[in-house]
């Protein structure tokens, strides 16, 4: 474990051009971070994310999950958006969700590791614009998308760690929504990992 533990620091830092983080002394940090299993549409925050398709009208798992919770005034207002660009993301009202807002991004067909970050790195900096102060994830892409779930939470921890780091006041919490029990079992691993307590 504390070898596995070394090598994921290390790559973070390298990949992060040697600024170095310590995972283990942030606990400020650590604590904003957790994980649920469930479906994304019952939580009660300011924002929840939403995987959605380039078109933004909807469409199966949980981007179906959400327009058919929040109601149809939800697409009419994603109907004004134009789209979205795969790695970029849009807010918009909550509707009948008991969220506040959603933030639709649109993750990549595959593994394509930058812009499964953009959509993360983009989806945080819309929050903190917008001074929301907590917010839930799905699992990016690793549905009809496809990404390997492993890596993908990987890419998802990872993008967090680096966002809460360089904006240490702007998030309150952020959730890690799993549905699969393969995922809650990836995160369970990873974010003692990436968030020690
Ligand atoms: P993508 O097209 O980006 O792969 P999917 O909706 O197919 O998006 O899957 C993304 C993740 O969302 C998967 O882990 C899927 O199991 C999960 N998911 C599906 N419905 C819900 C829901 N209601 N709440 C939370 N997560 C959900």
């Amino acid at each position: 474990y504390s070898r596995d533990k070394q090598r994921l620091v290390d790559d973070y830092n390298k990949s992060y051009g040697g600024q170095k983080s310590d995972f283990d002394v942030n606990v400020d940090l650590n604590n904003k971070v957790s994980m649920w299993q469930g479906d994304i549409t019952t939580l009660e925050i300011d924002a929840i994310v939403n995987a959605a398709n380039k078109a933004l009208l909807g469409g199966g798992g949980v981007d179906g999950a959400i327009h058919r919770a929040a109601g149809p005034h939800l697409k009419e207002e994603c109907a004004t958006l134009h789209g979205c660009e795969t790695g970029d993301a849009k807010i918009t009202g909550g509707y009948k969700l008991p969220a506040k807002y959603v933030i639709h991004t649109v993750g990549p067909v595959g593994e394509k590791a930058g812009l499964l970050e953009s959509c993360y790195k983009t989806s945080l900096d819309i929050l903190s614009k917008e001074n929301l102060r907590s917010v839930a994830f799905p699992c990016i892409s690793t549905g009809v998308y496809g990404y390997p779930q492993e890596k993908a939470a990987h890419v998802a921890l990872k993008t967090v760690r680096k966002f809460l780091e360089s904006n240490s006041s702007a998030v309150d919490r952020v959730i890690f929504c799993l549905f699969m029990p393969e995922d809650v079992k990836i995160y369970e691993n990873l974010l003692q990992m990436y968030f020690p307590h």
